[in-house]
């Protein structure tokens, strides 16, 4: 059998670009396909930001993981020369006994972590950009911050290219055909044969990766950006990143860009997406007032008119946790989706692990908790 390469990678997004870095480094031949530019702001990687943190706020599972990435986000600066990890500290926030306080502080102490708590007093006397009140408490992460998602994306493919894998950007795939001895990937610039694929489409999963459509949904996220009052309070040696839990859930970041802070919320409802290539851009009065609301009684530092709102998407799973891993029925396929919001910290794991897969079969890491064939529950029909 004649291939083109090992192993196709679909979508060089967030995690695609990480695998195809990974395998080329690897010393397989890889072919990466994307649909858009690199480094496009039209899925799950676009708004400049992503919170980076070790402690988490959900499955202590994914502490090793993370810590792993740390290493590798390290090594891709190093080959690419790219500033990518700012490690400026993040802080949680809630009521005493919030269950994100409670998942955070499980995962520090199965792995022993450096953290800080901080009584609410604390909180107010060194972080008064947040309104704090008395129940509040604090969990400060030394080894937490934020990456540049797009930045990232591009220094994944430029890894990949300087290690020989070829690289087809404004390519869209349009299928992926497996059998006993490989994969067939039709693009639209051609056919091809390979050994092994990853798919990793993002938001835009269904279209390759149709059976995980009762337990992936495309979501809307919306981000938004405020000018302070003040700028020095903002900067990122002075304002960690954070995630507020409880009476509010909203995350936000320290001034990238000397000018703006950029806040996440998350959806009271989720905005389903029907087509992930018409995404509807439109912000209606009830986001703004939503962010103008809740700036004004949390953050109240910021000019609470947001100047600018952005419109992402992303793929949320029913246990809100990704799928990685090789499906049933899809011989030679490693499929990645559904990372729920959370997953742009552990990329380029996830893209490790995807090579792995790929290559062997098996991956070193423990991930029997993000399989795409472990049991789950359904989104409701109708919804999907
Ligand atoms: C607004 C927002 C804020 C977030 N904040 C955080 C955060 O603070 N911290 C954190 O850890 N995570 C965060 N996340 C989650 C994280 O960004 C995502 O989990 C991650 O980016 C998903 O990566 P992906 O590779 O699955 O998707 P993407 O990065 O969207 O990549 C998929 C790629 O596949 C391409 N593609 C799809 N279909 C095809 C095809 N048929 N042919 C060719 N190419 C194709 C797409 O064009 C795209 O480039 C956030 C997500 C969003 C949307």
């Amino acid at each position: 059998m004649i291939y083109d390469a090992d192993v196709a990678v679909v979508g060089l997004g967030s995690v695609g670009s990480m695998a195809t870095w990974r395998l080329a480094e690897s010393g397989s031949s890889v072919h990466g396909f994307e649909q858009h530019a690199l480094g496009h702001d039209r899925g799950a990687a676009g708004g400049e930001s992503r919170r980076f943190a070790t402690h988490g706020m959900g499955d202590p599972r994914e502490v090793p993981l993370v810590v792993e990435s740390q290493r590798l986000w390290r090594a891709l600066e190093s080959r690419t020369g790219r500033d990518l990890l700012n490690l400026n500290g993040g802080l949680i926030i809630g009521p005493d006994g919030a269950p994100s306080l409670v998942n955070a502080q499980t995962s520090v102490t199965t792995f022993d972590l450096p953290h800080e708590h901080l009584s609410s007093k604390a909180l107010r006397e060194r972080y008064p950009e947040h309104r704090i009140d008395p129940n509040h408490l604090g969990l400060l992460d030394p080894l937490a911050g934020y990456v540049r998602p797009q930045v990232a994306v591009v220094a994944g493919v430029e890894a990949a290219r300087s290690l020989g894998a070829a690289i087809h950007d404004h390519v869209a795939v349009l299928a992926i055909e497996p059998d006993a001895d490989g994969v067939t990937v039709v693009a639209d610039d051609g056919t091809y044969r390979f050994g092994a694929a990853v798919v990793a489409p993002g938001p835009w999963f269904r279209r390759l990766l149709p059976q995980f459509q009762t337990r992936v949904q495309t979501r809307r996220v919306l981000q938004a950006w405020f000018i302070p009052r003040n700028m020095g309070p903002y900067h990122p040696d002075r304002f960690p990143v954070f995630q507020r839990t409880g009476d509010v859930r909203v995350y936000g970041f320290p001034s990238i860009d000397g000018a703006t802070v950029k806040l996440g919320v998350t959806a009271k409802v989720p905005e389903i997406v029907a087509d992930p290539d018409n995404l509807d851009p439109s912000i209606t009065a009830e986001h703004r007032e939503g962010f103008r609301d809740m700036v004004a009684e949390f953050l109240p530092g910021l000019y609470p008119d947001p100047v600018r709102i952005s419109v992402y998407m992303e793929g949320y799973s029913t246990s809100m946790q990704g799928l990685v891993g090789p499906v049933a029925g899809l011989p030679h396929v490693v499929a990645v989706c559904g990372l729920s919001g959370t997953g742009f910290k552990f990329v380029p794991v996830l893209g490790e692990i995807a090579s792995e897969f790929a290559i062997g079969a098996r991956t070193s890491y423990d991930v029997d908790f993000l399989l795409p064939d472990r049991p789950q529950d359904t989104w409701p029909i109708g919804v999907s």
